[in-house]
């Protein structure tokens, strides 16, 4: 079992790091939230006082935070972590970042002897609760093997995507395509209404038809079709929306480094920035299906 530092104990932090507890793990906690810490420490993990804190005498540091700037800052200007962690340590940062920003970290921390790669995770607030999460790793090989035991006791499964900020571009490319077929689908949705069809019984035509798909099947966005999904509490709980725009602002600046052409993913995030102004930025992003029905308006 290992000593773990755990910085940014938001919506998946937190439960991520009490399951390193649950796991076996002795897990040192920092947020700049009190409460996030105070959660954490309540099942059964310790809390540090600051971030630097958090990062000493531990085998691993493990970062869940909300950009790409807030993880440089951490660990590379403001607060400098990687003047304060030991070579020996592997840093895993699971936040969602553009690549550059991971590889910008990977360098810095090599300058310094130490090795951080990155760890996005898909599977939402449910899988960091259930400990069922996905994560797509970039960096050599291995840390990837060091670091696979201690994400199962987060996740089921652990993808190694290839070098450093490649598990970044992975997780931004299977954002952009979720963005894509949950708009998708609540088009197809609300046409199938507006011409008389039962939402549910669409559904299951086209769960059985060639239109399936994961939004369809797990997470369908029309309100009252599937039990415990968003879309049946107020668009509540879930992916915000405007977690969904950050992701598709990133796959949209992989897109022109790589001159990529991603023609669904810019009309997605048009709507998805739409969605946003219209006050939907902490809704659920299954929420897209307001734009084609004005649930609320
Ligand atoms: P969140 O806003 O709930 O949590 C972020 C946490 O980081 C907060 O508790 C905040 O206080 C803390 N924090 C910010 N700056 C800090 C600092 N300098 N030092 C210490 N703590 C700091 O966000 P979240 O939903 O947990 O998402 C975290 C990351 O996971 C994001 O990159 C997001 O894109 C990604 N992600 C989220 C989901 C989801 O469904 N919410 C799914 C997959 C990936």
């Amino acid at each position: 079992m290992a000593n773990i530092g755990f910085i940014g104990l938001g919506n998946m932090g937190g439960p991520m790091a009490v399951n390193l507890v649950k796991a076996g793990h002795s897990v040192k906690v920092f947020d700049l939230v009190a409460e996030n810490v105070i959660a954490a420490v309540a099942e059964g993990a310790s809390s540090a006082a600051t971030a630097i804190e958090a990062v000493k005498d531990v085998a691993f540091v493990i970062s869940m935070l909300p950009s790409g700037p807030i993880v440089e800052s951490l660990y590379m200007h403001d607060t400098m972590l990687l003047d304060e962690i030991d070579s020996s340590t592997l840093v895993i940062d699971c936040s969602t970042i553009a690549p550059e920003n991971a590889v910008n970290l990977a360098n810095a921390a090599k300058e310094k002897g130490i090795t951080a790669i990155d760890a996005p995770v898909s599977g939402g607030v449910g899988g960091a609760k259930a400990g069922t999460l996905t994560f797509i790793v970039g960096g050599d090989q291995s840390a990837f093997e060091t670091a696979k035991p201690i994400l199962e006791g987060m996740g089921k499964n652990v993808f190694h995507a290839g070098g450093h900020g490649a598990g970044q571009v992975a997780k931004i490319c299977n954002n952009m395509l979720l963005a894509v077929h949950m708009i998708g689908t609540a088009e197809a949705l609300q046409m199938g209404v507006d011409n008389g069809l039962d939402a549910s019984v669409l559904s299951d035509i086209m769960l059985q038809s060639s239109g399936r798909n994961w939004s369809l099947e797990l997470y369908n966005p029309y309100p009252g079709v599937m039990d415990g999904v968003p879309a049946s509490n107020d668009y509540n709980g879930g992916f915000q929306v405007d977690l969904m725009n950050k992701d598709l602002g990133l796959a949209i600046d992989v897109a022109l480094k790589s001159k990529s052409t991603t023609p669904m993913g810019n009309i997605a995030k048009s709507l998805y920035v739409m969605l946003s102004r219209q006050g939907n930025g902490g809704k659920d992003f299954s929420s897209v299906q307001k734009l084609f029905s004005q649930l609320d308006q």
